[in-house]
């Protein structure tokens, strides 16, 4: 799929199921201050721990996690690149 894949965090409805990070410790880590994940800083769009922008080749781990998220939080959006 072409395009450039988008993803977003509801962070303050984080529960700390850990099933993000635990899924894809390449995109998503706990903020170590307010607990919710978060994305890592490289993968930020304008530094937003909410809001990031994932290589391709993470693109199913990413899936994945948001599959499993339990407060179900975390989307994923495919714009035109
Ligand atoms: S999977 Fe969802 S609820 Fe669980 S830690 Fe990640 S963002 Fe929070």
């Amino acid at each position: 799929m072409s395009g450039k894949l988008k993803v977003s965090i509801d962070r303050k409805g984080c529960i700390n199921c850990r099933q993000c990070w635990n899924t894809c410790p390449e995109f998503f880590e706990q903020n170590q201050k307010d607990t919710y994940s978060q994305i890592i800083s490289k993968y930020r769009i304008e530094n937003n721990p909410g809001e990031g922008e994932a290589p391709a080749k993470l693109g199913e781990k990413i899936r994945k996690a948001a599959d499993l998220c339990q407060a179900r939080i975390i989307h994923i959006y495919v714009t035109a690149s």
